[in-house]
């Protein structure tokens, strides 16, 4: 065995020891570490040491290297994007996966058949959002993938439905979705499947400052398709506004028209956690496909999403992603491999820190934690309607603030501002443009974030407005 491998094989405890007490002093600190990083001088360098240093030189390095660029986003005042942290039990989870290294497609055999873990997870979080248990699921990497899996499914049945098999002889006829606010990923989806981003047919959303489906448009649109079937591609929270599409509605259209149900429920699944907003998604049982994302609200580490399909479909969801000659067809247990069920073949046991949070919290951990992110947002919302200098540029639904300096005169100052603030290090929030303004958005999913934080965010807006007028 090469020397270094075999001192470090010999050293092991003492690594990990050492990397565990850098790891617990990094989260400890986690309130004082930047938000962003004004550190643009590391040097990169191209060229790989013929010796190799060894596990505890490297991680010195690292450290010396490139400490300063690794930003809070997993600390309580990351509110850009939609940026969820890792739960105390995440992590737990997440580390054993790394030591175990699993390659996760399996529930029966003689190898590795760690998928069983993969599977119960995926019950528990049917569970946690209180769905049906027809449907089947998988891990993936985000909800970009957990879209595209979902519509790489949808786009099999829609080739069935003209009686063309898509994933053998690829795409022959034109696909047709329908969509009002879809999430940039889905977009993106079209094109990664062949389908084609321009393909998509756009529904009205309802008047007035909505970006959800109008369900009048949508009828119509349907009814202008004579019969034709089509992929519906709707949104359990939109990114900007935080808005759900009417999924009663949907679910009675569905009884009346041939389409395919998605939706992309990638943060606004985590509605069904709170008794005040549970009525959200309402309905949404009936989708053929949903996507939720790991890594936002469930506050998992990054590389985490799943899909829910429901069980009904898994021959075509087989046909589309079929690895091996011996595909499952029975009971979802016998024989299930995960390898013909999603784009992946070798993979992780990503299930693992998800398993662990839900375990350690379970579904009144969760409430209060989407509890929580609601109420900040609102008491944030609320800050930023009583202050002269600002306004909303939407109504806070449920965990989004969106947000711009009052007044059409300052929107050129809106970059600076958000420049100024950010670079405080204390709070992260992300631009944006909604009905044609620009503005700044803030999400809370974050399981740290307190009140505390929330007078630091408001103290750091407040001092960017005052140093502005000077
Ligand atoms: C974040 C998000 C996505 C994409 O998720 P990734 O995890 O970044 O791949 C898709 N849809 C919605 C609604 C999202 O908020």
């Amino acid at each position: 065995m090469n020397s270094f491998l075999q001192n470090d094989l010999t050293n092991i405890e003492a690594l990990l020891q050492l990397t565990k007490e850098y790891g617990v002093d990094f989260l400890k600190n986690i309130d004082k570490r930047p938000t962003s990083s004004k550190e643009n001088s590391v040097e990169l360098i191209n060229q790989l040491s013929t010796e190799g240093i060894g596990a505890e030189a490297s991680l010195h390095e690292f450290i010396q290297r490139f400490e300063s660029i690794i930003v809070s986003s997993t600390g309580p005042r990351y509110l850009g994007f939609v940026t969820g942290g890792s739960t105390p039990a995440a992590i737990v989870g997440d580390w054993l996966a790394t030591v175990f290294d699993q390659n996760t497609q399996a529930v029966k055999g003689q190898g590795d058949i760690s998928a069983k873990i993969e599977f119960e997870t995926i019950q528990l979080l049917l569970d946690l959002f209180s769905l049906p248990k027809d449907f089947l699921g998988g891990f993936v990497t985000g909800a970009t993938m957990s879209n595209f899996t979902c519509l790489a499914v949808a786009r099999q049945w829609f080739g069935k439905q003209l009686g063309k098999d898509f994933a053998k002889e690829g795409i022959s006829e034109k696909v047709t979705i329908l969509s009002a606010t879809p999430h940039s990923s889905s977009i993106k989806s079209l094109s990664m499947l062949g389908i084609g981003s321009n393909n998509l047919v756009k529904i009205k959303t309802i008047e007035g400052d909505r970006e959800a489906i109008d369900i009048t448009d949508l009828e119509q649109q349907i009814q202008e398709l004579n019969g034709k079937p089509f992929i519906l591609i709707s949104s359990a929270g939109t990114v900007n506004t935080v808005d759900f599409d009417d999924f009663e509605a949907i679910a009675k259209l569905r009884e009346k028209y041939k389409f395919w149900w998605h939706i992309d429920a990638a943060f606004g699944a985590f509605a069904a956690c709170s008794s005040d907003f549970k009525h959200l998604v309402h309905g949404w049982e009936n989708a053929d496909s949903i996507t939720v994302d790991g890594h936002k609200w469930l506050n998992v580490p990054y590389d985490n999403a799943f899909f829910f399909v429901k069980e009904q479909h898994k021959l075509l969801q087989i046909e589309t992603f079929q690895n091996s000659n011996a595909p499952y067809l029975g009971n979802p247990l016998d024989n299930f491999n995960y390898l013909n069920f999603l784009p992946e073949n070798s993979r992780r046991l990503r299930a693992l820190p998800a398993w662990f949070t839900l375990k350690a919290y379970g579904k009144k951990g969760y409430q209060d934690i989407v509890d929580n992110s609601i109420h900040l947002t609102q008491q944030f919302g609320q800050f930023i309607q009583e202050n002269n200098s600002l306004e909303l540029l939407a109504p806070v639904r449920l965990n989004t603030v969106c947000f711009s300096l009052s007044g059409n005169e300052n929107q050129e100052k809106i970059t600076d501002f958000l420049a100024r603030i950010n670079d405080s290090g204390k709070v992260f929030m992300t631009p944006t443009v909604y009905n044609g303004k620009k503005g700044i958005r803030a999400a809370f999913v974050n399981w740290r974030t307190n009140e505390t934080d929330l007078e630091i965010v408001k103290e750091i807006i407040l001092e960017a407005i005052s140093t502005r007028k000077k």
